[in-house]
């Protein structure tokens, strides 16, 4: 056995110091229970569409095996750029401004690493994603937490920004649609940030792996604002519009000095994403775009579903404009969103995140994500009215 400290001597101080994810204990525990209905994956239902998978196997059929291009396929990062203009309105030049990543979770790791030097700050909007802050601190950078809440939809504004800024700070961390709100922000509010944006001289991430799924109004992506495109970097992905979870593909799309520094960490740190998984995806973008319509609508169905549900129960929820997630208040109960958690798991069987895991803001909600059945969704409401009556 190696003893603590020895063990702890092996490990870089920059990991040590890095808090494991708050939403694995909460699966740990509920993995080893049984008839659990989860709500608390934020990953699709559907299986990915069937001509996308035949794409896939035909690449292998054909003996496509082999390394491609370290920024991805070019037949791919044409189809993509195809893709944005049309769908997005915003124009990326496939040979110098796109990079197709392993997920979009690799796309934030090397953008961090591509601009921080050690103790530069980025502004994180929280309730968000529970990788920024790590990466940020893995690439040797400063998560600075900006708080959202639900009196404001869980949108940010650019005065909360601008009170957040120092001279450290490099960039802002954007994520509409939001992990874990579902909440999205339009032209104009999106339009109101870029002025402090462009004062204080900040680079953007802006994570729109959701944007495909809006549900009342069509997605604004913060590069299609005017002067916003040179200083913001776009990550994208197939995972969940798609329902490419395990297909582990995203892409990036930035000005080509930033994407020039990315593609350098990528070639040298992965080579290139997967072949096999990138022939997939070229077919998804090629004829999948009807299927994404259709799983769209049935997530926008559920959505309103467990809005109208929890409103009928008593929970107070904002209605969340995109993703596949619910973040309603529990403060009611007079518990801490953990101690909620822990309850409806082990009382009624039901599996949510708390809203801590996710940072300022998250406390007093819980997240449901409604990418489960309309049964799972029923029996869960069922429970969970049955859990408040007890207070
Ligand atoms: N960004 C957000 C906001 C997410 O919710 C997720 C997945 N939960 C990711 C990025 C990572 O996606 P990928 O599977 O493409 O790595």
């Amino acid at each position: 056995m190696i003893s603590q400290t020895k063990q702890n001597s092996r490990l870089s101080k920059r990991v040590q110091s890095i808090k494991p994810s708050g939403i694995r204990r909460f699966f740990d525990l509920a993995s080893k229970m049984e008839n659990i209905i989860s709500l608390g994956v934020g990953e699709p239902d559907f299986i990915t569409p069937w001509n996308t998978r035949e794409a896939s196997i035909s690449s292998l059929e054909r003996g496509f095996t082999a390394y491609s291009a370290n920024a991805g396929l070019l037949e791919l990062r044409r189809e993509i750029s195809l893709y944005m203009d049309k769908r997005f309105a915003v124009q990326y030049d496939p040979e110098t401004e796109v990079l197709v990543t392993v997920g979009a979770s690799e796309a934030i790791d090397i953008g961090m690493r591509a601009i921080l030097d050690e103790g530069d700050e980025v502004i994180v909007v929280e309730p968000s994603f529970v990788s920024y802050a790590p990466l940020v601190e893995m690439a040797g950078g400063v998560p600075v937490s900006v708080g959202t809440s639900i009196e404001n939809d869980f949108k940010v504004s650019a005065s909360a920004i601008e009170k957040a800024i120092t001279n450290r700070t490099k960039a802002i961390m954007l994520c509409f649609p939001n992990n874990p709100t579902g909440s999205t922000m339009n032209h104009k509010e999106l339009q109101d940030l870029v002025s402090v944006i462009e004062r204080h001289d900040l680079l953007v991430f802006s994570d729109e792996i959701y944007a495909e799924l809006t549900y009342d109004e069509k997605h604004v992506s913060f590069a299609s604002l005017p002067k916003m495109r040179d200083r913001t970097i776009l990550i994208q992905g197939f995972s969940k519009a798609f329902a490419m979870t395990g297909w582990r593909l995203g892409f990036v799309m930035a000005p080509p000095d930033l994407l020039a520094a990315m593609l350098k960490i990528h070639q040298y740190s992965l080579m290139c994403a997967p072949t096999m998984a990138q022939y997939g995806a070229l077919e998804a973008l090629r004829s999948g775009l009807d299927e994404v319509e259709r799983m769209k609508q049935s997530y926008k169905q559920r959505r309103n579903y467990i809005v109208k549900s929890f409103a009928e129960i008593g929970l107070t929820c904002h209605t969340p404009g995109g993703a596949f997630y619910a973040f309603p208040s529990i403060e009611r109960t007079g518990l801490s969103s953990e101690q909620f958690a822990e309850k409806l798991l082990l009382e009624e069987r039901v599996a949510v995140v708390p809203g801590s895991v996710f940072g300022q803001g998250g406390e007093g909600h819980i997240r449901c994500s409604y990418a489960t059945s309309m049964d799972n969704l029923e029996q869960s409401i069922e429970r969970i009215s049955r859990l408040l009556k007890s207070f």
